[in-house]
């Protein structure tokens, strides 16, 4: 395992939109409008640390093949380090990084005990067989063995993992550690200790987020129309809760391409890619469009729930929702923020729209070690009073500071994470 935690192991990405950048230019915005120690801003550009482990795999055929695997702990002075493990080809050591700091900062607008990480492993999911994706989780769960623990960092799915990557992993843990420990993971599967409710929260959250910003503007939820880029767990769930609200979802789209029904989907009759990967792209809809199309498509709300970096400074400018609430984890650069706060359109961050998932994650842990399970109505209740809480303390920075909502949101969050800093004190 090699570890990084300095400044200067930092600054090697040359990329200017990398995760990391990104994030770090979203803290220095929040922080010029509060009076936060300059050390404690300087402290939270960086990892606590990055752990880069290698995971050997044995293929079917019996061939042996190394993979790269990283965990970056940002920071957990409001508690344990919490975030996903994701499966992906472009997973990488400043991806982590900045997705580590967006964990701190969800968490902290959601006021849970949690601090922020993310892992994953460099990987296409797709080139694996079901046997060999349980033996790389296993073997990872077991190289990150040292540095996570239900009190310490608390691994969680995210792309290219699920419940089932969760249930590898805990079962793993557990073997290693003599007892079985649900709450070193969330996000597992309901008969071994996951919660009611997990897989849909991040999508619920987002629709929620919505129906609030809608009642904000004072729209006719029933007027409103809606394009949800991504139609896997977090964009189905999204489309489908607005859709229940009354809200008509006229766009969503896979990897392969967009339908459109300018009078509205039916949400439920269209199978999300995780049910059956193809099949938007393969249902009879009245129109198709590329994705590309998609985000450009004139509709009151765009939600891209799919991958990172799609709305840039090309496609910004064509974009003609009025709002754009964050589905996956940072779909807007900075260029392209710049250029939506100067055409006036409001974009709902990331980190309060897709909290639901970490914020049931937190429900499940909770579950997990107190060992009581609680029935879906108490979780969906209890997100649905979290989210409220989050959206009140974001909105009323929104109106008392004149900034965007992302800047209120990191303002919410940098104020909870610094002052937790300024009472904790350094040392040694
Ligand atoms: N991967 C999810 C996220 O980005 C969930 C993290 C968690 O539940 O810990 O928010």
């Amino acid at each position: 395992m090699t570890v990084s935690n300095t400044p200067a192991d930092q600054e090697k990405s040359d990329e200017p939109e990398s995760a990391v950048e990104t994030a770090r230019r979203q803290l220095e915005r929040a922080a010029d409008h509060l009076d936060v120690d300059e050390g404690i801003v300087e402290r939270l550009r960086y990892p606590t640390s990055v752990y880069r482990v290698t995971v050997p795999l044995e293929r079917d055929d019996g061939s042996r093949e190394m993979y790269t695997g990283y965990r970056a702990h940002h920071d957990s002075v409001r508690g344990p380090y919490k975030g996903g493990l994701r499966y992906h080809p472009d997973v990488s050591e400043e991806e982590c990084v900045g997705l580590s700091m967006w964990m701190t900062w969800k968490c902290a607008v959601m006021d849970i005990p949690f601090g922020g990480g993310k892992g994953g492993v460099v990987v296409d999911p797709k080139d694996l067989s079901a046997d060999e994706t349980e033996r790389l989780t296993r073997r990872f769960a077991e190289e990150l063995r040292p540095v996570i623990g239900p009190m310490r960092d608390i691994p969680a799915p995210d792309m290219g993992t699920g419940p089932q990557t969760m249930a590898w992993f805990m079962d793993a843990y557990s073997m290693q550690e003599g007892e079985t420990t649900p709450g070193v993971v969330t996000g597992k599967p309901p008969v071994i200790g996951g919660s009611y409710g997990r897989e849909e929260a991040p999508g619920r959250s987002v629709g929620i987020v919505t129906r609030e910003a809608i009642d904000y503007y004072e729209w006719d939820r029933k007027q409103t129309t809606v394009a949800v880029q991504g139609f896997g767990s977090v964009g189905a769930n999204a489309a489908r809760y607005l859709d229940d609200l009354g809200a008509s979802v006229v766009a969503v789209s896979d990897v392969d391409g967009a339908i459109y029904d300018p009078d509205g989907l039916d949400t439920n009759d269209v199978e999300d890619h995780d049910e059956t990967p193809g099949m938007v792209s393969g249902y009879d809809a009245p129109e198709t469009l590329t994705n590309d199309e998609l985000l450009e498509l004139d509709v009151d709300v765009l939600i891209p729930a799919a991958i990172g970096n799609v709305l840039t400074a090309e496609n910004a400018r064509n974009v003609s929702a009025d709002i754009i609430v964050e589905g996956a984890n940072g779909p807007t650069t900075s260029s392209a923020d710049e250029i939506f706060e100067e055409r006036g359109i409001h974009v709902i961050p990331d980190i309060i729209a897709n909290a639901g998932g970490v914020t049931v994650s937190y429900f499940e842990w909770l579950q997990d070690i107190n060992r009581r399970k609680w029935r879906l109505e108490r979780v969906n209740e209890e997100l649905e009073t979290e989210m409220l809480r989050a959206w009140n303390a974001v909105r009323k920075e929104y109106e008392a500071r004149d900034v965007t909502w992302r800047d209120a949101t990191y303002i919410v969050a940098l104020e909870r994470v610094a002052a937790a800093h300024e009472t904790r004190g350094l040392w040694p």
